[in-house]
Parts: C-alpha cells; sequence; structure tokens
C-alpha cells in the first residue's frame, strides 16, 4: 500500500518527464534532427512507463535509475547542441532534486548527485578535450567545477530542508515546537480494541486497522504534526513469540510477515496524513526494545543479534517511507546504542528516547550522559525522554540538556505519561489532565525541549490541549484547533 504512495510521486515526476522529453522530441525534429538527440528523446521517452513499473517493486531503485537514466539521456545532449547551453545545466542541478523529493530523504540528494556526477563529468570533459566549439578547455572545465558545486550544494540545503523541521535549541529565531501524537497502544485499548501481550498494540494491525488509522487521523486533527507508525512491537522476536511465524519458516519467510506488518502500520499512517489533508505532517517509524520496555535485564546479551534485530526493522520502516526514526522507551545504554546504529545507516533522521527511573536514571540504573554519549556518534537529530511522569519530566530535561551540552544541532525533547502502570494494566488513577498536561509542557518548553508529545494515557485531547496554551510558540500556526477556544 505504501507503493500507491512512491507510486503516486513517480507518476508526478514521469507526467513531468514525459512532458519534458516529448518538448525535447519536437525541437529536435523541428530544428536539430541529429541522429543522437533523436535516440535520445525517444529512449527517454521510452523508459519513463519503466521507471513507474520499477517504483511499485523498489521506490529507491526507481529513483536512483532515473536519475541514471536523465543523466545519461542528458549528457549526449550537450554534444549536440554545445556544452554551454544554458538551459541544460540547470536540469543537472534539478536531478538529485527529483530524487528528495520521491524518497523524501537527506541521503538521496546526495546519492543523486554523485550519481549525475559521475555520469556527466567524464563525457563532459571528454567532450571538452576533442570537441571544442569554439570553447577553451579551461572554461569548460571551470562551469563543470561550477555545477558540480552548485548541484551539491543545492541537494544538500534542500536534502536538509526536507528533512530537518528543528530549530537550534541557540538560535536568534524564536524556539518553535514540534508536536508529536499521544500514545497509540493505550488509546487502542481505550477504544475497546484488545492490545493483549505479546503482540500489544500490534494487534490492532491485524484486527482493527481503521481504529489505528482514525488515532492517526485524531492525533492529526487535534495539532500533532508528527505521529508515530503503530509498530512498537512488530519486531520478529514478538512476531515469534506471537505464533504468528512459523519457526520453521526460513530467515525470508520470517522476515515477509514483518515487512507486511510494518507496511500496513506504515500505510496507515499515510493514509491518514493524506485524508487529513493537513500539510507537513511527518512520520515518525518507531523503533522499541526488542524484548520488554519495562526489563532492560531481559536485553539480549549478544550485541550482534541485537544489533541486527534493530536494523530488521529499521530498514523495513525506512523502505515502507517513514520520514524518520524514532527509537523509544529505551532502558539500557547498550540497546539504544545499537538501535541508533541501525537507525543511522538507513540515511533516515534518527530520534533517540529514553525511559527514566525515579531518579533520572535508565531503567538500568546507568545514567543519561552514558546513553547520550553512547548514541552520539550516530548523529541522532533528537533526543527524548518518554513514558515517565509528568512530574518527572522538568528534572528529566536538565540531566538530558547538561549531557547534550553546548550542541545546538541536537534537539531535546519529551513525551510523558498521563497515568500509570497497574499491575499488567494501565490506570488513569491520580492522572494528570489534559491542561494539567499542556502547563507541565509549557515548562518542559522554557527547559528547551522543542519537541512535546504524549505517552501512555495521552489522548488526541491531551495533544489539542498543547495547542490550546496560548503561551506556546507553536511553529505549526496553521493547526487545525489552535487557539479556537
Ligand atoms: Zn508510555
Amino acid at each position: 500500500m505504501t507503493s500507491r504512495m512512491y507510486g503516486r510521486r513517480a507518476r508526478n515526476v514521469a507526467c513531468v518527464k514525459a512532458l519534458l522529453a516529448g518538448i525535447f522530441l519536437v525541437v529536435v525534429v523541428f530544428t536539430l534532427p541529429s541522429p543522437v538527440s533523436l535516440i535520445v528523446s525517444l529512449i527517454d521517452l521510452a523508459f519513463v512507463p519503466v521507471f513507474v513499473l520499477l517504483a511499485r517493486q523498489s521506490p529507491r531503485v526507481a529513483a536512483y535509475a532515473l536519475v541514471l537514466e536523465t543523466a545519461a539521456a542528458l549528457t549526449p545532449r550537450q554534444f549536440v547542441q554545445g556544452y554551454v547551453n544554458a538551459v541544460n545545466w540547470p536540469i543537472y542541478i534539478l536531478i538529485p532534486l527529483i530524487a528528495v523529493y520521491m524518497l523524501r530523504t537527506p541521503r538521496a540528494g546526495l546519492w543523486s548527485a554523485l550519481i549525475t556526477a559521475a555520469v556527466a563529468l567524464p563525457v563532459m570533459t571528454l567532450a571538452a578535450l576533442t570537441l571544442p566549439p569554439g570553447m577553451r578547455p579551461a572554461d569548460v572545465f571551470t562551469a563543470i567545477v561550477f555545477v558540480t558545486g552548485l548541484m551539491m550544494g543545492a541537494a544538500v540545503v534542500v536534502s536538509d530542508m526536507a528533512v530537518s523541521p528543528i530549530t537550534p535549541l541557540d538560535a536568534p529565531r524564536p524556539i518553535t515546537l514540534c508536536i508529536l501524537d499521544g500514545a497509540m497502544g493505550t488509546e487502542l485499548a481505550r477504544r475497546g480494541i484488545d492490545t493483549g501481550l505479546p503482540l500489544w498494540s500490534a494487534n490492532a494491525l491485524l484486527k482493527a486497522p481503521d481504529v489505528v488509522r482514525q488515532i492517526h487521523v485524531d492525533y492529526i486533527a487535534a495539532g500533532a504534526r508528527i505521529i508515530t507508525t503503530d509498530t512498537f512491537r512488530t519486531n520478529v522476536r514478538t512476531l515469534r513469540r506471537a505464533g504468528l511465524l512459523d519457526s520453521k519458516g526460513t530467515n525470508r519467510e520470517q522476515g515477509q510477515r514483518m515487512h507486511e506488518l510494518v507496511e500496513t502500520a506504515v500505510a496507515l499512517a499515510h493514509q491518514a496524513v493524506t485524508s487529513s489533508g493537513v500539510p507537513g505532517v511527518r512520520i515518525a517509524g518507531s523503533m522499541a526494545p526488542v524484548e520488554d520496555c519495562y526489563s532492560p535485564v531481559l536485553v539480549p546479551t549478544d550485541e550482534s543479534v541485537l544489533y541486527e534485530e534493530h536494523v530488521q526493522l529499521a530498514r523495513e520502516l525506512a523502505m515502507a517511507g517513514c520520514d524518520l526514526l524514532l527509537i523509544e522507551t529505551m532502558n539500557t545504554v547498550r540497546e539504544a546504542a545499537a538501535a541508533a546504529r541501525a537507525a543511522s545507516e538507513t540515511g533516515l533522521p534518527v530520534w533517540v528516547s529514553l525511559m527514566l527511573d525515579a531518579h533520572q536514571h535508565l531503567l538500568s540504573g546507568e545514567s543519561i550522559a552514558d546513553a547520550v554519549r553512547a548514541v552520539l556518534p550516530y548523529k541522532p537529530q533528537a533526543l527524548l525522554v518518554n513514558c515517565l511522569p509528568v512530574a518527572q519530566v522538568s528534572d528529566a530535561l536538565i540531566v538530558l540538556r547538561q549531557a547534550v551540552g553546548a550542541r545546538s544541532d541536537i534537539a531535546i525533547g519529551a513525551y510523558a505519561n498521563a497515568g500509570h502502570v497497574e499491575g499488567a494494566g494501565w490506570s488513569m488513577e491520580h492522572g494528570v489532565t489534559p491542561s494539567e498536561y499542556a502547563a507541565a509542557a509549557l515548562r518542559w518548553q522554557a527547559l528547551g525541549a522543542t519537541i512535546i508529545g504524549g505517552c501512555c494515557g495521552t489522548t488526541p485531547e491531551y495533544i489539542s490541549a498543547l495547542l490550546k496554551e496560548p503561551k506556546f510558540s507553536v511553529s505549526n500556526a496553521s493547526a487545525p484547533h489552535n487557539n479556537k477556544n
């Protein structure tokens, strides 16, 4: 279902490309009937349906194939038309941006710029040396260097803009707040959906996908601009325990089952974004501890197993079209680091959120500072705390901020519980109300938090309460329920 999302983007690109190739063909036929240009234009047109079909199978392969093909088709035209044809240069710069648009990942632009450069530069260089059409080779080299630099620069800037909504903490601009959604698991239970272990919130992917989609829709309507996929419990270990994986099945078959569930979860989030029609909503792929978020002693001792299991989920989330990966409820330094490493390898922005005991340590007893040190090499975009009592968040943020130090490129944030764990269930007794939650969140913002949402027990009402809090400086001022009453 997610491939439909890419399918749509691929079709948009294909329409534009077919139109341009068609116009070019007409121009060639009437003005420059050179065999090279004719063949290139026909190949260019013929490739359009191929790459739409390819996009259904693998968006990534399709995007890079398109980049490669366009660069390869464009370059021979430079021979025919002259290398300094001003119309052609900007197209080289546009090519990486096409990949950014299609894949929405930071690395897509860079990879595409490299692919384009790898194709175009040797050919242009050869052309400059062998066919100087009234130009000095030095001029052509200058142009090549200029275009390459511009191309790389544009790719970096645009891909960064596409993925990074976070204002650095010490920026002169007013600090903007990024609103996350609230709980999924406890919200499913509140809506009468079975959230029995081991599958917990993932039960709903099988039995009540419409409710999952509706919860996403309701959070967006409440003002969330980042929604979190229902993938907290879609890892292989949980599926095996739930009897969803045949233990005799091959790794490949097991991976397929997980693939289906993750794809469903991410597709539901995409559908909610599309149907809500609210621009700028991003999808965070949830990655949880592979065993139990409340039991640090159960974290697998084999580092490579731990890492591989996170890699599996991170890859599925990235391929399904998440905008960022949210590693949440981490209770040990080891697992936080393993998950951050796995997530960072997808090229998506990585957020890491820690779960703390009453003494502001991870449940394992390790310090926040140690956890921050362990995940920093994987360049997290944000560090957060989650699934802790509201009353504890301010102190946790102070410790977290100290641990992050003067690094202004890392945002901090929090999403807390509105109630508390009681036995195997959840209780809202002595819990905070939405307005109390919003008042607390205002203090978190004052302490430097720029990402705020809700964890267990929170509902869309809690998220809309944040936006009703007039003292918040919220980046998404166009939120539908903002400051209405
Ligand atoms: Zn929680």
